[in-house]
């Protein structure tokens, strides 16, 4: 891993995060030589409890199906060859299905590698937008500077804010069913997920492999996923779907963890049903990852960054792009995070040639 902390010189790209938007950025960054440096988060117990562990959000998913250039196959030997292998072994092995989240994203990062994209696994923490070059605190200290900043860190899965909830969080509470799931405290059990958007779906439908039943809790009667995952929700004998329903309180002891859920009526006040579970999966949407940002960018109400200018990735400070679902609230899908990644490094590079920064 290359780490050049230089006092003097400005990096002349330095893109913060790593999933499909922060690799794509890389990538081109790369093949225009403009030696990016990536931060590509730091791997620690804070970052795993909020989401925000390197790879980004679609390392906490399964199957890929709609990433364009992946139908199913297998894909084995291809990863084999394309990894190296001391990241290969860490992963699974292939099973002859469509490509996973976090084999595309090893692959979108060995990709941006082969380019001579420069990777530290480190958080930014603070950053100084105010003057030229850019300055950019990580957490294990000292600054990095640089003449135009990519952010592309993407969103982290929200919560209900229950005291519950928060009690039982790695007793049986989970945001993220592709990393908990296969825990022996939830085989063979019932579990619960909360949501009706295509997170809930994905996850309730992965559950099923190990749960004895899933209940899938959303506050509404229609589900928020695309009609093809919701028809395979409704379809599959192991999810039952709860509609109109809203999670009051996580139930459980301290000996045991998660027992069960407390269910409100949405439509009856008052009304409400207990329902036995051994573990409570969240999927209730995201919040991006902006705080660090410490108000030096135009956001939004919802706190995504502001693109600027019509079809360009540009934010309120010149010279500062954002790519992915940091600044998309809308679309917030993996291709379109790449696609806005490949964007902010051309608005980069063509801002750089005009001898900005
Ligand atoms: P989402 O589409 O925003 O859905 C969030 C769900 O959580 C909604 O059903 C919402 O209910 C519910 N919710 C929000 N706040 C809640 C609260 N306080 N209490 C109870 N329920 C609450 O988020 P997502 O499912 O994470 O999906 C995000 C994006 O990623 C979407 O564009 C989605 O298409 C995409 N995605 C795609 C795939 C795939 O194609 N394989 C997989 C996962 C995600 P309401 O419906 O009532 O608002």
């Amino acid at each position: 891993m290359a780490d050049s902390r230089s006092a003097t010189a400005a990096e002349t790209v330095v893109i913060i995060g790593s999933g499909p938007a922060g690799w794509s950025a890389a990538t081109y960054a790369a093949r225009a030589q403009l030696q990016p440096l990536v931060f590509e988060g730091a791997i620690s117990e804070k970052n795993r409890m909020a989401g925000t562990l390197p790879l980004g959000q679609l390392a906490l998913t399964s199957e890929v199906e709609n990433y364009a250039g992946f139908p199913a196959g297998d894909l084995g030997r291809f990863l084999d060859s394309a990894l190296p292998s001391d990241r290969r072994m860490m992963m699974p092995p292939h099973e002859g299905h469509g490509v996973t989240g976090p084999e595309l994203m090893e692959l979108m990062r060995q990709q941006a590698v082969n380019f001579g994209t420069r990777i530290v696994t480190d958080d930014i923490e603070r950053v100084d937008f105010s003057r030229r070059p850019f300055r950019l605190f990580p957490a294990a200290g000292g600054e990095i500077t640089a003449r135009a900043v990519i952010v592309a860190t993407g969103a982290s899965a929200n919560w209900l804010g229950l005291p519950s909830e928060e009690h039982f969080k790695n007793r049986g509470v989970s945001a993220c069913a592709v990393c908990d799931g296969a825990l022996p405290r939830f085989r063979n059990r019932p579990l619960v997920v909360v949501g009706g958007g295509d997170s809930a779906v994905e996850e309730a439908t992965y559950l099923t492999k190990f749960a004895s039943t899933v209940h899938l809790v959303h506050r509404r009667d229609t589900l928020r996923a695309s009609k093809i995952m919701a028809q395979r929700a409704i379809d599959d004998p192991k999810i039952t779907i709860h509609f109109n329903q809203a999670l009051a309180e996580v139930l459980g002891d301290d000996a045991r963890g998660v027992t069960g859920v407390r269910l409100e009526s949405t439509t009856e006040r008052g009304r409400t049903t207990e329902v036995e579970a051994a573990g409570v999966f969240l999927a209730i949407g995201h919040t991006p990852n902006t705080a660090f940002l410490d108000g030096q960018l135009e956001l939004t109400a919802k706190k995504y960054i502001v693109w600027k200018k019509h079809f360009r990735t540009d934010t309120s400070v010149e010279g500062v792009f954002a790519a992915g679902d940091v600044a998309d609230d809308y679309y917030r899908q993996a291709i379109s995070a790449a696609g806005t990644g490949c964007m902010s490094a051309l608005d980069a590079e063509r801002w750089l040639a005009h001898s900005h920064g």
